[in-house]
């Protein structure tokens, strides 16, 4: 199959360098002529230009620029697409971007592979990424049967684990489990940061071990993918965090008032909970 790559970073690399290596011929789009050259090199793409016109022959899309930039590029897509052209996106959010996007384009198909790692840019790109990570596609109730089957095909072949939801299920689901996690976890690092007493403050640092690094490790990532997860998921976000804040009060209660049953029923309880939910 002819697909066409837009915005060749971390996630449009690795599904070139992928999607090449199933046999696909891969057209790449970037904004500078290094980042052209340097995909062409590394394998990620056949070839790579930054005018759109030159995905005049692919059958499939895929956006893999910022949130931002995901529904302006499939408007500026649209005259140069062949009729029934499959296009969908990478997008860590969903909701109004595959409103808009599908506006564009009724054969937009929302997706998610949900494989990242703390790296951005070409150069972090690398094969097998998606392989047994979840590949969240997103459709809308108007959204053609074939368009959907073909990202879903398209997603099994690189091996993930394909999952098929509304955009706004996606949303509210990765609230909990990615967006507020990153704050709860950015909070955790700044309220340490809160000892006024500098020596103890030192002790803290220095005895700090795997359990710190494990809880304290997505609030010290990317702030630009905090901020995206913020800005475009902000009611889910806020709907997670206020739950959230009213389980800590719970806690914090049963702690005031020496509730010791009470808050061992409440943390075995997480215990049981989590392989679960894992
Ligand atoms: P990235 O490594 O920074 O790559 C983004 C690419 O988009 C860069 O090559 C950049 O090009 C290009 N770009 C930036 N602004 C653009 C614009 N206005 N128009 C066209 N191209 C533009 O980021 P990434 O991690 O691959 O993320 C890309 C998408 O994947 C995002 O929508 C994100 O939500 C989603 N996603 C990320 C992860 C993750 O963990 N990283 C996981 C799942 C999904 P230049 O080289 O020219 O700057």
């Amino acid at each position: 199959m002819r697909i066409g790559i837009v915005g060749l970073g971390l996630i449009g690399g690795s599904l070139g360098l992928d999607l090449r290596a199933l046999g696909h011929q891969v057209y790449g789009i970037a904004r500078r002529p290094d980042t052209c050259v340097a995909a062409v090199t590394m394998g990620a793409v056949d070839s790579a230009t930054s005018d759109l016109a030159s995905l005049a022959p692919v059958e499939l899309v895929i956006i893999c620029t910022p949130i931002a930039a995901i529904a302006p590029t499939v408007q500026a897509l649209v005259p140069h697409l062949s009729p029934e052209t499959v296009v969908t996106d990478v997008g860590s959010v969903k909701g109004e971007l595959v409103k808009e996007a599908a506006a564009h384009w009724p054969w937009f198909v929302g997706g998610h592979p949900m494989a990242g790692k703390a790296e951005a840019g070409l150069a972090a790109a690398e094969t097998h990424l998606f392989v047994n990570r979840a590949y969240v596609v997103t459709p809308l109730e108007t959204t053609p049967a074939a368009a959907i089957a073909l990202v879903q095909a398209l997603a099994q072949s690189l091996r993930a684990k394909v999952l098929t939801c509304s955009p706004a299920d996606h949303d509210l689901a990765v609230a909990w489990i990615s967006h507020l996690p990153v704050m709860v976890s950015s909070s955790l690092i700044q309220a340490c940061l809160q000892e006024p007493d500098e020596t103890v403050q030192v002790l803290a640092q220095s005895l700090a071990s795997t359990g710190f690094a494990s809880t304290s490790r997505v609030g010290g990532g990317n702030p630009e993918l905090g901020l995206m997860m913020a800005r475009y998921n902000r009611e889910a976000l806020l709907r997670s965090l206020h739950s959230y804040q009213t389980q800590l009060a719970s806690i914090t209660h049963l702690i005031e008032t020496e509730q010791w049953s009470q808050l061992e029923a409440t943390l075995a309880a997480s215990q049981q909970a989590r392989p679960e939910f894992l």
